[in-house]
């Protein structure tokens, strides 16, 4: 369901342009979602609020991993021996940490509080990510080996933010849609950015 839900969507932008029925597909959903919440109040395991209640928890899991990315981001920066690859992890902490109170303002936005959650996919991410940085250090494969972990990790945002965004759209959460879709584009730029880097200094660097 989550593939089929990020690939309907693109990466930069809102929706792929489908004839000029955007507008109006857009609010019938919002007069479907009206709709739907007025009859969930009689209805408590009503769609929408097993989707509102999916949105919220798939927002917990990304906050706490974003969370645990700023205590690995340093240690990442402080391994790459490349001085752009340093700066790429120093600047996509910084980020992550915007992306942190992004969250918190979708959160606030929506009256709701936030369930504690930890999200054992990333610290999964991060234990490899320490591994390989134990593994390669000192070892001219050790930046290509760091941009391998870290690509990982921002793919597994992007899957993450990708359905959130999704799922705020067709909960007619316009705002909140946008916000994640802001934070999705930061991911994505950050992936080329590792990309470029390994194509550029780090993995010619490992050959020599
Ligand atoms: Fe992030
Ligand atoms: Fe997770
Ligand atoms: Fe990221």
């Amino acid at each position: 369901m989550g593939v089929a839900l990020v690939e309907n969507f693109n990466c930069k932008g809102t929706m792929k342009k489908r004839s000029g029925k955007n507008q109006s597909s857009s609010r019938s959903n919002k007069a479907t979602t009206r709709r739907n919440q007025s009859e969930d109040e009689s209805d408590q395991g009503g769609m929408n609020n097993a989707l509102h209640e999916l949105f919220l928890e798939e927002l917990a899991d990304i906050h706490n991993a974003e969370q645990q990315l700023t205590k690995a981001l340093p240690k990442m920066a402080k391994a790459a021996e490349s001085e752009e690859l340093r700066q790429a992890f120093e600047e996509h902490l910084e980020q992550t940490e915007e992306q942190i109170s992004r969250l918190d303002q979708v959160f606030e936005s929506l009256g709701e509080k936030m369930k504690r959650k930890t999200c054992k996919a990333m610290q999964g991410l991060i234990e490899e990510g320490n591994e390989v940085m134990q593994e390669h250090k000192g070892n001219p494969a050790i930046d290509a080996a760091l941009i391998a972990a870290a690509q990982r990790v921002e793919h597994y945002e992007m899957a993450g933010y990708g359905c959130a965004r999704t799922y705020a759209h067709m909960l007619g959460l316009t705002e909140q849609s946008a916000l994640l879709q802001r934070t999705l584009d930061e991911e994505g730029d950050t992936d080329h950015k590792l990309t470029d880097l390994a194509e550029t200094v780090v993995n010619i660097d490992a050959l020599k």
